[in-house]
């Protein structure tokens, strides 16, 4: 039995995809994904060395070493071009997912890889981003609420129409809101332009919960008396005055 988080990221890989789960821990996927018959073979990466021993741990109990194959290293470069079909990077930071991505890409680990599925604990714009300058179409995007947090998951694929399907994707002019205002590009990349499509209630709860403690900071700041704090605290005002206007206005 995996976590709900898991099943999120396994619900997305294509059946009989060849998968490539890196920074995997506790391979707790790779072995779900040959468990349940969805793909043939997966490597698990794992850059340090207390997680690469669980994942072999679990691997080897599981009794599927054939199957899985644990490798030790940094990002894609465990990978040799045209190994698999997709590839999974989840629970860390988008900033860290772009990274791995990026120079991934510059060592050739990409070629004959048709689908992303990432999962971004937080900074999830900067793997939008990352993907519409690299001409991956995000197909679609979900939320989930696990133990009181929440994640997203993104999938992607490549497509000869990417830069089209993209313009339109982000397209702010796409989104109606309730006054007739408009949400900025900015705003569609960081709110995600599938989620903010189609708001379901973890969703907003998501937004609500940044309100939170944006207003917290706000609070903080606005006890100190430094010329800086005053400007800092009318920025967050502001980004929080744009959240409240979006979530008011959509359906
Ligand atoms: N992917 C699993 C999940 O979603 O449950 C584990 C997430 S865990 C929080 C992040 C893992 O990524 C850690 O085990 C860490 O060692 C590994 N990691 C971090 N940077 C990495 C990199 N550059 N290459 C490979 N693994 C990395």
């Amino acid at each position: 039995k995996i976590s709900k988080r898991l099943m999120g990221i396994f619900e997305q890989i294509g059946n009989g995809h060849r998968v490539a789960d890196i920074g995997s821990d506790h391979a707790l996927l790779p072995v779900y994904l040959i468990q349940s018959g969805k793909s043939p073979f997966v490597i698990a990466g794992e850059l340090n060395p207390g997680p690469l021993a669980a994942a072999r741990k679990q691997v080897r109990d599981a009794g599927l070493s054939s199957r899985i194959d644990v490798r030790e290293g940094n990002g894609l470069s465990v990978l040799s071009a045209g190994e698999v079909d997709a590839i999974t990077i989840a629970g860390m930071g988008g900033g860290l997912i772009r990274d791995i991505l990026e120079e991934g890409l510059r060592q050739g680990k990409l070629e004959g890889v048709t689908e992303l599925v990432l999962q971004p604990n937080v900074g999830e714009d900067l793997v939008r981003r990352w993907l519409v300058k690299e001409n991956w179409y995000l197909t679609g995007e979900q939320i989930i609420e696990e133990d009181g947090k929440t994640y997203e998951i993104l999938h992607a694929v490549r497509s000869d129409r990417a830069k089209e399907l993209n313009d339109e994707l982000y397209n702010p002019d796409r989104i109606q809101l309730n006054d007739g205002g408009k949400l900025s590009q900015e705003w569609l990349y960081t709110l995600g332009p599938w989620l903010v499509s189609e708001p379901v209630e973890v969703w907003k709860k998501k937004w609500e919960s940044e309100l939170c403690k944006l207003e917290k900071i706000c609070i903080k700041l606005s006890e100190s008396d430094a010329a800086e704090s005053r400007e800092k605290e009318a920025a967050f005002r502001e980004e929080i005055r744009q959240i409240r206007e979006v979530l008011d206005c959509l359906p």
